[in-house]
């Protein structure tokens, strides 16, 4: 196990407070949570829980920053944008310990996805800031009109982000939100407010003005609740569950607020025949098991061509037998625990669903006997074949580390089952043949599909769903879009 870094030790013995306007402090309420190690269900720090007046608060404190932070040129706007990307990558470990610590994940992913992602966006729209530019209109009809058009910041957003990756979430909100010139309450996980605390004594250090962005931990409905349906908040931005989607609908829709959706998915990855099979393994077992599967993204209804199959899915047993369960931190660590005991108990309630409705159990299928894992939040990777799409495993979003293994004769067939759901987030294809590439994924319905390859993720490049999945893309030039509203400014020069 490694040992944590001072910096970690003495970051997890703070009172962490709320972050209004600058200022840190307690919640109105006095009320606090307990932060769990999901790996041994210890408690490891404590926060505050917001409340409503907390929000109040909050949103009252960005309301006061948006004339600030406009007034802060682009230029100096890019510039801590910038730095604060730096600042990541230089504490990088430290980042890592904590994520690991208070999400599960092994320390590996984070070091290749989690921190050098975040990092890369606040650079990435840190380039964005000088480059948010109107357009001059032609007057119609020769009609004696001067005609511009300003990109102005929706303003006051509310960014309420989930637990699998939550310093990464911070970044798919804050980046674009921060570019296009808004100001921000953030309301983190309460199952992993550590990282998004951290993240706000890294900007006061950088230099980000007081209230431009502030953060209120606490609960869904006590904290949450009230920042969706809050009349002086523009814009909500939100990644989780469908269910929580549909109530920030509902709670937004009293002022008309912006929404951005990022939510569920039920992402098919069909392997062809002629595919690589070295590659469509390790990619089908990445695209289920990363993160414990506790991903949106997750491929994990694998269709697979008829012929191959029964060859793939031994070589997939061999994959997930190799796993090494074990606390994030733990350089030996595969895969790490689930992020809490609910999550590991839907998983699990999950899993028997399949089993009573008749799939075959291939692997996995429980909680570790391993003694060392007891306390932990742990469910063992699991390969489910023989499955059919009626089942609510293939049905529902489970949000852990199971496959669902099934086959198809032909073409036509994969992509009937491919679209045969409500979601359309991402999708998975392993061809060799070039031109069933580009029929297959112009026919998926869904925001992403990876041919030869699963989960990639870039800056630069859009993401986001389509259908029950939601709306609103994130990263790239487009995440700018529904952070800024038009306003056309017509001039009569006759
Ligand atoms: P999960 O159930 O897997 O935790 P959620 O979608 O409920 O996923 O959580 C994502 C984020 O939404 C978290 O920050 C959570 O606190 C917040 N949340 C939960 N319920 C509500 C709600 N009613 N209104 C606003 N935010 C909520």
């Amino acid at each position: 196990m490694s040992d944590l870094l001072k910096p970690v030790t003495a970051f997890l013995a703070r009172d962490h407070g709320l972050f209004i306007g600058g200022d840190e402090g307690p919640s109105s309420g006095g009320e606090r949570f307990d932060v769990l190690d999901p790996s041994s269900g210890l408690v490891i720090s404590s926060a505050a829980s917001g409340n409503a007046a907390d929000v109040d608060a909050a949103v009252a404190a960005a309301r006061a920053a948006l004339p600030v932070w406009n007034a802060t040129s682009p230029a100096r706007r890019a510039e801590l944008l910038w730095n604060l990307g730096v600042r990541i990558e230089e504490l990088a470990d430290e980042f890592a310990q904590l994520e690991a610590l208070d999400n599960g994940k092994p320390l590996s992913e984070l070091h290749i996805v989690d921190i050098p992602l975040c990092a890369s966006l606040f650079k990435y729209y840190a380039g964005w800031v000088t480059k948010i530019e109107g357009e001059t209109i032609a007057p119609m009809s020769g009609a004696p009109f001067h005609i511009y058009t300003r990109r102005e910041p929706v303003g006051v957003v509310g960014a309420i982000i989930p637990w699998n990756f939550p310093l990464l979430m911070c970044g798919y909100k804050l980046g674009p939100a921060l570019a296009a010139g808004n100001t921000v309450v953030l309301k983190p996980a309460e199952q992993t407010p550590l990282t998004a605390i951290r993240l706000m004594h890294l900007m006061a250090e950088v230099g980000f003005p007081p209230g431009v962005v502030n953060l209120v931990t606490g609960f869904g409905p006590n904290a949450g609740a009230p920042l969706a349906a809050h009349a002086d908040v523009d814009k909500i931005t939100f990644t989780g569950e469908n269910a929580t989607g549909q109530k920030i609908l509902e709670a937004a829709k009293g002022n008309m607020k912006r929404l951005s959706l990022e939510l569920g998915g039920k992402s098919p990855n069909l392997v062809f025949a002629d595919a690589d099979l070295d590659a469509a393994v390790a990619g089908t077992f990445g695209a289920v098991y990363w993160n414990q599967g506790q991903c949106c993204i997750a491929g994990a209804r694998v269709f697979v061509e008829a012929s191959i199959r029964d060859e793939f899915v031994d070589r997939l047993l061999a994959r997930v037998a190799e796993v090494n369960l074990g606390p994030g931190l733990d350089a030996n660590t595969t895969m790490g625990p689930l992020v809490s005991a609910e999550q590991r108990d839907r998983v699990l309630s999950l899993i028997g669903s399949g089993v009573a409705e008749g799939a075959s159990l291939r692997i996995g299928g429980s909680a570790p006997t391993d003694a060392a894992l007891a306390d932990g939040f742990f469910v063992e990777p699991t390969v489910f074949t023989d499955v059919r799409p009626d089942m609510r495993i293939m049905r529902e979003e489970i949000f852990g580390p199971v496959a669902m293994v099934s086959s198809f004769t032909d073409e036509d067939e994969a992509l009937a089952y491919a679209n045969d759901t409500s979601f359309g987030l991402a999708a998975g294809l392993w061809t060799s043949d070039v031109k069933r590439t580009h029929r297959v994924a112009a026919a998926i319905r869904s925001g992403v599909v990876w041919v030869n390859t699963y989960g990639w993720f870039d800056a630069a490049v859009p993401y986001g769903g389509f259908r029950m999945s939601g709306f609103g893309k994130e990263l790239g030039r487009e995440a700018l879009d529904p952070y800024l509203q038009t306003k056309t400014v017509w001039v009569d020069l006759s």
